[in-house]
């Protein structure tokens, strides 16, 4: 019998039901810090090429199907923006913030074998996950009540360490309260303290695609005191594919530059074969709006978190957020409604994060049903 190839109507059904499903879900959303209102229609033609930026950005590939050009205009982009010393910046782009952490922490490792991960109790996940792959010690320092580092304490743990070098993870955004730890701060501590060998990662994945644009900038930059940085780019930025940037200092990652005969690049990153469609979609986001664009982003979606905050709090809910951030927080609302607006929870709070996308309309739907819940303030 001859094998027909082709879907089983059973396999088209399943495919229409999951296309009405994602739709109907990321409608719904609130709660996890995803941009929605992108359009790469224009990208489409690109999905029938087999893109892989194999190996450094930077130095081209014997396999050349790719989108180097893009991944290299999009990583210059940010490294200015984030004051990258001059001719001493490099990068790449990423599957995500995650990778950009790794990535930061395994260039502090190379530089500082012996060094001591400092990183506050309200860092991602994937942190922890990550300083275990390269097999780092770590402390937790604790937090104040808004989610910041707090820094008396991260000046006494590194006072009890004072022989180690000292690698910082500083948060640009934590993930339940999009508290950013202040780099200029931590920096002061180090220099007072007199500690020779350091290294600052800013985890940015949350905030840092948008921070540079705010009229009040937060300290955590390369200028400020930072050595790499790691952002998200399907957060506020925008991608059907999740993906993110890192940059670094190029000197830093020189150390771990490896030459590799059969792609005829270096391996610099972290994967083998690299997505080349993400790149595509940060370069054209990044060329349609512009830094301008970005900034005008930043500021009617501060504004959404505003109204968000202002709304929830005149129906009696103890909301609250940290200065120009996208995140709302409040006491978690009953299952029902955690589980539609597809709400994280975390001892007792929830949050909403208002990243482009979400709409007055949005909140408006989401308040009517907390009132219609009878939900108080706690
Ligand atoms: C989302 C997030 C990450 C992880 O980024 P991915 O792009 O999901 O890999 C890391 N840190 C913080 C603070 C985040 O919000």
């Amino acid at each position: 019998m001859k094998r027909r190839f082709g879907l089983l109507p059973a396999d088209t059904t399943q495919l229409e039901e999951l296309l009405h499903a994602v739709a109907a879900g990321t409608a719904d959303f609130l709660g996890y810090p995803v941009a929605k209102d992108f359009d790469y229609s224009p990208l489409m033609p690109f999905l029938q090429y087999p893109l892989n930026n194999l190996g450094d950005p930077f130095i081209p590939s014997t396999y050349s199907v790719g989108t180097r050009e893009m991944e290299k205009y999009v990583v210059e982009f940010f490294a200015k923006l984030f004051r990258a010393p001059a001719n001493d910046w490099w990068g790449y782009v990423t599957n995500g913030g995650s990778e950009g952490n790794l990535y930061g922490l395994y260039l502090a490792r190379e530089l500082y074998p012996k060094g001591m991960v400092y990183y506050s109790a309200a860092t991602h996940y994937s942190v922890q996950k990550n300083i275990h792959l390269l097999n780092m010690p770590g402390i937790v320092i604790r937090t104040l009540e808004n989610g910041e580092i707090d820094y008396e304490d991260l000046e006494a743990m590194i006072s009890q360490h004072r022989h180690l070098p000292v690698i910082i993870l500083a948060n640009i955004g934590t993930t339940m309260t999009e508290a950013r730890d202040d780099v200029k701060r931590i920096r002061r501590i180090l220099d007072r303290m007199a500690v020779r060998q350091h290294y600052i990662h800013a985890d940015g994945a949350l905030s840092g695609s948008y921070s540079a644009f705010l009229q009040n900038r937060p300290a955590f930059d390369f200028a400020d005191g930072a050595n790499s940085i790691a952002i998200s780019g399907h957060k506020f930025i925008g991608s059907p594919i999740p993906c993110g940037v890192v940059v670094a200092q190029k000197s830093f990652r020189d150390r771990i530059a490896r030459s590799v005969a059969y792609i005829g690049t270096m391996d610099t990153t972290i994967t083998g074969s690299r997505n080349g469609h993400s790149p595509l979609f940060l370069w054209y986001a990044l060329k349609r709006y512009g830094a301008e664009g970005l900034a005008a982003r930043a500021q009617a979606a501060l504004e959404v978190a505003a109204y968000a905050t202002g709304r929830l709090q005149a129906i009696g809910i103890a909301a609250w957020r940290n200065p120009d951030t996208l995140t709302v927080v409040f006491p978690a609302p009953e299952d029902g409604i955690r589980e539609k607006w597809q709400l994280a929870s975390e001892n007792g709070w929830s949050h909403i994060i208002c990243m482009p996308g979400v709409t007055h309309a949005h909140i408006d739907a989401f308040v009517a049903e907390l009132e219609a819940a009878g939900v108080m303030a706690c």
